[in-house]
């Protein structure tokens, strides 16, 4: 790998520590600079993989302020590596900001494969795969009804991401505006030990983890409406 200046996306393990990739390991290693969402979650993979490096603070709480010195460092030649807490950098997690930044400064820009959420959840959900849109976290309050309202009418399948805490509203919510019979999957604890996958109706999920109140992390795979 060369020395050149560059910005790599290297995404980290969503739950089993063994999806790192040889690659991400490399690009680690290699890199003079790796920012991190939260620098003691990060610490743990570093030591993990025995790589010994500084992680410098890099959240959605500090990015507007550092991202031109970051620039300004991969400009002078750093390669630098950005890991989120989980998954890949820049979806649903800081680093669109970077990206942006150095692709208006003409910098180049890598993200390596790996592993995130949303792709395993949409392939294992048997819902159509072939086109589908990822909405990330619905917002929590104000624009949540006007979102599920437009979502309504979506004809490919729907990725959302959701907190456990909020499992059942959702579902209840998503099953008010899509209608109760809407083919739905829950993907709970994706490559961990309480991995659970349930597919069924919205009314018949929302009944279900009425039952069992769901901890850990979470994503919803919603079929699409029905084509006219
Ligand atoms: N960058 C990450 C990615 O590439 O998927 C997403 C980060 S976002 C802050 C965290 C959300 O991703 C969680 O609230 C959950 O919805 C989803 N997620 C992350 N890991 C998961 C897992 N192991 N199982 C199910 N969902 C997961």
């Amino acid at each position: 790998m060369d020395k050149t200046g560059k910005l790599i996306l290297v995404p980290t393990p969503i739950g089993n520590l063994q999806d790192i990739t040889l690659r991400a390991i490399e690009a680690l290693k290699n890199a003079d600079m790796i920012l991190a969402e939260d620098t003691r979650v990060s610490l743990k993979l570093l030591q993990h993989l025995e790589i010994e490096k500084r992680l410098v603070s890099h959240h959605k709480f500090n990015e507007h302020k550092t991202v031109n010195t970051i620039v300004q460092q991969i400009e002078m030649g750093s390669l630098v590596a950005l890991i989120s807490d989980a998954g890949t950098p820049a979806i649903s997690d800081p680093g669109f900001l970077l990206v942006r930044a150095c692709v208006e400064n003409n910098i180049e820009v890598e993200c390596l494969p790996g592993p995130t959420a949303l792709i395993p959840a949409l392939a294992v959900s048997g819902l159509p795969t072939e086109k589908f849109v990822f909405e990330g976290f619905l917002p929590q309050k104000k624009g949540r009804q006007t979102r599920l309202k437009f979502l309504a009418e979506e004809e490919r399948t729907i990725i959302l991401y959701e907190s456990p805490f909020r499992l059942v509203k959702a579902l209840n919510q998503l099953a008010t505006f899509f209608g109760e019979d809407r083919q739905t999957c829950v993907c709970r604890e994706l490559s961990k030990l309480f991995e659970e996958v349930k597919r069924g109706t919205l009314k018949e999920l929302e009944d279900y983890y009425t039952q069992h109140p769901p901890k850990g992390e979470i994503v919803i795979v919603v079929g699409g409406k029905k084509a006219k």
